[in-house]
């Protein structure tokens, strides 16, 4: 089966949602395809102590705040997934689910969406895939050799599963303290991190993040010295467990190991730690597969964009991938404005066409070209 439609967004996670509201409010014609069986994105399969790291209320899509979650200052990973749920309904989204896009190709004037449950063709396409369905594992020898069990912080769900058992967490990430926060009471912890790990202050949280992040790249879009951004703050939010477990003399890192072997790991000076279960906390990559058709990656595999827009295919527009693709883009707060952006860049594409009563749908009534400023950007 084939559809036609102005724009394909595709990923139905925060990023998705945030770029749906605002081609709603541009009252353009749209679908969002996502690969999950029900509304939330990567936050239905996050470990369960997972707790975001701002309050609510800066944890916020564009048009509706986040409600408190009762009890707690930081919520959950359930409370963001019912507020996202919650957001596609009030909004009327379109997300049809599940649905997998497999490539997207060129097709004449339009962009073919291949599927695996038919094609869409659209005047322009949002990728919005996030990263958490490619997890990054770094090259360490012997990692062939271990005997023990070796996951990805994405595959980590309790403490449960891995009670008395002797662990090594790698990563001194957010990911990497939050487990190893997590495992801290009831295993045998070895926490180890390529540099020792850098709290940010315990008053700092996403708040903070954000405005360091958008201070930087308005600083570089300004050609003025770079601020270091987030990483000049440190790379661990100490969130209540995190604060706890580090207080209690808990979170104690050791340098990262040379090595793995059969029954644990080994350093550089003959040290050794035997394990059970390896955990790596060692990040993710951009979900960008589906572009493949597109041939857009550069000679270090990334694909230049300016803004959220692809230089080389302008119909194509990347979001939630990290600053590459907007400040703080990657978080929930700060997808809202690079989404809006990318909005309306596609609308100015495409010729931008307004519904009667904006949120619902209903009949087209006029046609308002956005105007751009010189930059290439819309205001
Ligand atoms: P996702 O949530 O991954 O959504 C992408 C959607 O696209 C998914 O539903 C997926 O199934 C779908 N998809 C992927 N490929 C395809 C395809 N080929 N076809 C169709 N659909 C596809 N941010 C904060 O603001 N606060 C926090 O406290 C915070 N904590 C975090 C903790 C962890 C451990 C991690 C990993 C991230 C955290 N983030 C936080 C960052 C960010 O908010 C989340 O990663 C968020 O899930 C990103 O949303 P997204 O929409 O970009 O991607």
């Amino acid at each position: 089966m084939s559809r036609s439609t102005q724009v394909v967004v595709i990923g139905g996670g925060q990023a998705g949602l945030a770029a749906g509201y605002h081609l709603r409010r541009l009252g353009l014609d749209f679908v969002v395809l996502d690969a999950q069986a029900a509304p939330g994105g990567a936050w239905q399969h996050v470990w369960d102590s997972l707790r975001l790291f701002s309050p609510a209320a800066y944890s916020s899509l564009p048009g509706r705040l986040m409600p408190p979650q009762p009890g707690e200052i930081h919520p959950d990973a359930q409370h963001v997934v019912d507020y996202l749920t919650d957001y596609e309904k009030r909004y009327e989204l379109p997300v049809e689910r599940p649905v997998r896009v497999a490539g997207v190709h060129r097709d004449g004037g339009r962009l073919r969406v291949e599927t695996d449950s038919g094609t869409w063709r659209a005047r322009a396409v949002i990728s919005a895939t996030g990263t958490w369905w490619r997890p990054f594992l770094p090259a360490v020898p012997g990692r062939a050799a271990f005997e023990g069990r070796q996951l990805h912080a994405a595959e980590y769900r309790s403490p449960a599963e891995l009670a008395d058992r002797r662990v090594i967490v790698v990563g001194g990430g957010n990911s990497g303290a939050q487990i190893a926060a997590d495992l801290a009471y009831d295993t045998t912890l070895t926490w180890v991190t390529r540099r020792p790990p850098r709290f940010l202050a315990d008053d700092i949280d996403g708040r903070a993040l954000f405005d360091a992040a958008t201070a930087r790249r308005r600083a570089l879009d300004e050609g003025r010295s770079d601020t270091g951004g987030v990483a000049s703050l440190g790379d661990i939010v100490a969130v209540p467990p995190v604060r706890e477990a580090r207080d209690l003399g808990l979170l104690k890192a050791e340098p990262m190991f040379g090595r793995l072997v059969p029954d644990g790991v080994a350093w550089a000076d003959g040290t050794r730690a035997e394990a059970d279960t390896v955990i790596w906390c060692t990040g993710f990559r951009p979900a960008l597969s589906h572009l493949a058709p597109l041939g857009l990656r550069g000679p270090r595999g990334r694909i230049a964009v300016t803004g959220t827009q692809s230089v080389d295919e302008p119909r194509l527009h990347l979001l939630g991938y990290g600053d590459w693709t907007g400040p703080a883009s990657a978080t929930l707060i700060g997808v809202g404005r690079p989404a809006r952006d990318a909005a309306r860049r596609i609308a100015n594409l495409v010729g931008r066409t307004r519904r009667a009563g904006q949120a619902g749908g209903g009949a087209i009534v006029s046609s308002l070209p956005i105007a751009a400023s010189t930059d290439g950007s819309t205001r």
